[in-house]
C-alpha cells in the first residue's frame, strides 16, 4: 500500500484544502491511504469511515501534537480521543494505551523530538515532504521503524513523498505493520516551486474564510506603507505579494 502518513486539512489553522479535497486528490493521485493529521485536532473516526467508503481509500485519523510554533511536534496514528500534555513521557504513553501508533515527525527541525529512540517513539519520519535538512539528519534509527509522509498543507504539496506499507487495507492492519517495521519511506521531498504555491493559497484561503483578520492585516500594511513617506519604520512587512490560481500537479 502506498500510505501518505502526514496531511493538513483545512482543519488546521495552516493548512487550506477541506478533508473531502484532500481525499479526493489523494484518491486521484493513487495512494491506497492517508493520514490526516491536523495540528491539535484529532480527525473524527466517523468522518474518516465516510470518507474512506466515498472515494475508496483508507483515511486513517491522526492528530499533530504539540504547540504548532513553540513546542515540538509529535504524530498520533489511530489514537480515539485527543489529548495534549506538556510532557512527552505522558503524550507517548497516552498513545500506547490508546493502541495508536507515535511517529516523531521531522525529527531534527527546530520543532521536532531529536532523541525519537530514547524517547520511545513507535516511528520516525525519517521522509518530511517540507524538511530536507531534518532528513538528512536521520541516523542511526535503531531499528525503529521509519515512514514518509508529504506534510502536504495544500493539494499541490501531495503526491511526492509517501511510505510503501506491507498491510491489508484495515487501519489495524496499517498500524500494526508500522509498530512491526513493515514500512518504507519512499518519493521525494515537495519540489520547491510546489511548495511555494501554497503560499497563495494559503493567503486566499485566509481572504476567504477569515475575512475580518484579511481587512485588518491590510489596514496595517496600508498603515505600515503610508508611514514610509513620514520617515517612520513600519513594523509590519507585507509576506505574500501575489496571488494565483490553482494548478494541481496531474497524478
Ligand atoms: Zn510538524
Ligand atoms: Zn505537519
Amino acid at each position: 500500500m502506498k500510505v501518505d502518513f502526514h496531511v493538513h486539512t483545512s482543519r488546521s489553522v495552516d493548512a487550506v484544502a477541506s478533508p473531502r479535497q484532500v481525499v479526493k486528490y489523494a484518491k486521484k493521485l493513487g495512494l491506497d491511504a492517508i493520514a490526516i493529521t491536523d495540528h491539535n485536532r484529532l480527525f473524527p473516526h466517523a468522518l474518516a469511515r465516510q470518507l474512506s467508503r466515498e472515494f475508496g481509500l483508507l483515511v486513517i485519523p491522526g492528530m499533530e501534537g504539540g504547540n504548532i510554533a513553540i513546542r515540538k511536534h509529535w504524530i498520533a496514528l489511530g489514537i480515539s480521543r485527543p489529548f495534549e500534555s506538556l510532557s512527552i513521557d505522558t503524550v507517548l504513553s497516552f498513545i500506547r494505551n490508546e493502541g495508536g501508533v507515535s511517529v516523531a515527525p521531522h525529527p531534527h527541525a527546530r520543532l521536532g523530538y531529536a532523541d525519537y529512540a530514547g524517547l520511545g517513539f513507535d516511528a520516525v519520519e525519517s521522509l518530511n515532504g517540507s524538511e530536507p535538512q531534518s532528513n538528512a539528519l536521520v541516523r542511526n534509527t535503531r531499528n525503529i521503524p521509519e515512514t514518509g509522509g508529504s506534510d502536504a498543507h495544500a493539494l499541490p504539496m501531495m503526491g511526492y513523498t509517501w511510505t510503501l506499507v506491507e498491510a491489508d487495507g484495515t487501519l489495524d492492519g496499517v498500524l500494526e505493520a508500522v509498530r512491526g517495521g513493515r514500512c518504507t519511506p519512499r518519493g521525494t521531498t515537495i519540489p520547491f516551486l510546489d511548495f511555494l504555491r501554497f503560499y497563495p493559497l494559503y493567503v486566499r484561503h485566509r481572504i476567504l474564510c477569515e475575512p475580518g483578520a484579511a481587512l485588518s492585516r491590510a489596514c496595517r500594511v496600508i498603515r505600515d506603507i503610508r508611514a514610509l513617506g513620514t520617515g517612520e519604520s513600519p513594523c509590519t512587512a507585507v509576506e505574500y505579494p501575489w496571488i494565483q490560481g490553482e494548478q494541481y500537479p496531474s497524478p
